[in-house]
């Protein structure tokens, strides 16, 4: 494996990094904010609206996708770079489920008229997506999943529940999988639908996790319950009863994304700066002993994570899609970012009590945002138990436990 960039691959790099130093504007992001900007402050806002402006200009909103359909068609390296200097400057995401599933699933396996319609309004931003798989009985054995879509003429009859649903309240849209063939083996009965969020019989509700801030973020997580709602057979995806198929493609290829490996990176390195500062003494930093030997592992463990998105890159640039390769990525990025912001939490002490919304707090409060926000993390996406399973049947060739 090569680690330097090659001479396009270092051109290409400098070419994002002027695109960032005339369009970005660091005010965009306080203190390593990039998850959520404060919506309350208009600047903000308005710097928002023109980065993901100057971004679609380029066809940056999606990049990874072929120009044909709005995207910058960058190879998978050009994307790592991409995202790698995105993740240096903390900039916010744009693109979201449309973006990262919606997208490539519907250019593998929609229809021209689903292309048309839904590609233009991901890419400028004008429809928010939502991912609707999982049940309250359907999450790591998702395939058991029991949402029913009936055929009824030229619409299907949807009735269930789905749970978890990120950004489920906001969104126009809903990239939904569920049961057509009942009679079917589990996996073999699943159809994929894209779901107008607007359509009678929907019902969304709240669930309040321990990260909320009240007054920027009050929820982002949903339950959403379907009854009778009628989604015309045009907004089926491909074929029907093959929907788990073109989901579980996808699913390897979200535990394929980097951006998890360099946000450690960064969080070790201003964790580092922190203890600096604070030996300093211009920083809060708790009396006790080991933290600098925990800092230490830590900032080892960061780079080993790196390593293994180099591999999980160098495999897309091949053409192979990572299998156990990024379950290992995601199980031990996930875990030892739950570590590091234990490690910070000691590091701060009594301090770490304190939110986002209280002056006194430092870092403005990112570490135990982080501490809280990152306990999820080795539940979505596939928990670390499932990857384990992955890892030591399809990686070690082990017998299932
Ligand atoms: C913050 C967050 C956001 C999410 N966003 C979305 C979303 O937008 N859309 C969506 O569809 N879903 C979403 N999810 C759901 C997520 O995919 C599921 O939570 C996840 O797949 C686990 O399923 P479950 O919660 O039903 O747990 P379960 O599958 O019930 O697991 C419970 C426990 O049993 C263990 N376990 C289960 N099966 C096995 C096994 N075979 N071997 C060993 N251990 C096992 C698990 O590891 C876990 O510890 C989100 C989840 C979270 C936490």
């Amino acid at each position: 494996m090569e680690f330097r960039d090659s001479p396009e691959e270092a051109a290409f790099r400098q070419g994002v990094r002027d695109f960032v130093d005339g369009s970005f504007d660091p005010r965009l992001v306080p203190e390593g904010w990039q998850q959520y900007p404060d919506p309350r402050d208009e600047t903000e806002a308005e710097l928002l609206r023109e980065w993901r402006g100057a971004l679609g200009e380029r066809g940056w909103i999606a990049p990874h996708w072929p120009r044909d359909f709005g995207g910058a068609g960058l190879t998978a390296m050009e994307q790592f770079i991409f995202n790698e200097e995105m993740a240096k400057i903390r900039a916010p995401e744009v693109g979201g489920i449309g973006m990262n599933m919606v997208g490539p699933t519907l250019i593998r396996h929609g229809s021209e008229q689903q292309k048309e319609t839904h590609l233009p309004r991901i890419t400028s931003n004008r429809a928010i997506w939502c991912q609707g798989y999982s049940e309250p009985g359907a999450g790591s054995d998702l395939a058991s999943l029991q949402t029913r879509a009936a055929r009824d003429g030229d619409e299907y009859v949807l009735n269930g529940q789905k749970v978890w649903n990120t950004v489920g309240h906001k969104a126009d849209w809903m990239l939904l999988l569920a049961r057509t063939d009942p009679a079917a083996p589990k996996h073999r009965g699943i159809t994929m639908f894209l779901l107008d969020m607007k359509t009678p019989g929907i019902t969304t509700q709240p669930i309040v996790t321990a990260k909320e801030t009240p007054g920027i973020v009050e929820w982002d997580i949903n339950e959403v319950f379907f009854e009778d709602v009628r989604i015309p057979a045009t907004n089926r995806v491909g074929e029907e009863n093959q929907g788990w198929y073109y989901a579980t493609t996808l699913l390897d290829l979200e535990r394929s994304r980097i951006g998890a490996s360099i946000a450690l990176l960064q969080e070790v390195e201003s964790l580092v700066e922190y203890v600096r500062a604070g030996q300093r003494g211009e920083q809060p930093l708790a009396e006790g002993q080991g933290r600098v030997r925990e800092l230490t592992d830590a900032a080892i463990a960061a780079q080993v994570s790196r390593l293994m998105a180099y591999r999980v890159v160098s495999m897309l640039k091949r053409g192979d899609l990572p299998n156990y390769e990024a379950s290992i990525k995601k199980l031990f990025t996930s875990e030892t970012a739950q570590g590091v912001t234990r490690t910070a939490m000691k590091l701060i002490g009594l301090y770490g009590n304190l939110w986002r919304t209280s002056a006194s707090a430092p870092l403005e409060g990112r570490i135990p945002y982080r501490y809280v926000a990152m306990v999820p993390t080795t539940i979505a996406g596939g928990t670390s138990e499932i990857q384990r399973n992955i890892i030591s049947t399809r990686g070690l060739g082990l017998p299932r436990g």
